[in-house]
C-alpha cells in the first residue's frame, strides 16, 4: 500500500527486529493518517536532497519500541517519526546539517542527528517538541546536545 508516491506502508513498518522476535508491527488503522503525514514529510525531504531516502525505522508498536530500547514516549510509537539514511546524498551528519535550516519549510517538527557506536542516521518527526530548543538536536551515547554536532 502506497502512502505517497515514493513511500509504502510496508517500508514505514518494516523491522528485522520485529520479524526475528515475532512481533506484529501492524499499526492500528487510526494511525494511518499520521503515517501518511510522515511519508509526506519524507517526500519533501527526498525532493530537497534530490536522492532516494531509505527508511531504517518508521512506525514501532509498543512491543517493538521496547525491544529496540526506545523511550516509551517515542514519536515512532505514534506514527509521527522515521529514521533514515540517504547514502547517495552523503553521511547522516551532512544530511542533518543540510536539513536543519529548512525544518519550517519542510514541515519537520523535530530533527535529530543520532550516532551511536559507528552507526548514524537522521530522525525526523512531524511532531514538534514542547521546548523549541529541542527541535534540532544531536543524540549520542554521551547524551543530547543542541544543534547538529558531528
Ligand atoms: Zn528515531
Amino acid at each position: 500500500m502506497n502512502l505517497t508516491p515514493h513511500f509504502t506502508l510496508a517500508e514505514l513498518t518494516a523491522s528485522n527486529k520485529a520479524r526475528s522476535l515475532g512481533i506484529d508491527n501492524t499499526p492500528a488503522p487510526e494511525l494511518l493518517p499520521r503515517l501518511v503525514r510522515t511519508a509526506e514529510m519524507l517526500e519533501r525531504i527526498r525532493a530537497t536532497l534530490g536522492v532516494p531516502v531509505l527508511v531504517t525505522s518508521g512506525y514501532r508498536c509498543p512491543a517493538l519500541n521496547r525491544a529496540v530500547g526506545g523511550v516509551a514516549t517515542s514519536d515512532h510509537t505514534q506514527g509521527h517519526a522515521a529514521d533514515f539514511v540517504a547514502p547517495r546524498f552523503g553521511p547522516p551528519a551532512q544530511i542533518a546539517k543540510s536539513l536543519a535550516p529548512l525544518v519550517d519549510l519542510l514541515g519537520i517538527g523535530q530533527l535529530i542527528y543520532e550516532h551511536f557506536g559507528g552507526k548514524a542516521w537522521v530522525h525526523v518527526s512531524t511532531h514538534t517538541p514542547e521546548k523549541p530548543a529541542n527541535r534540532v538536536i544531536t543524540l549520542t551515547s554521551s547524551g543530547a546536545s543542541l544543534g547538529i554536532q558531528p
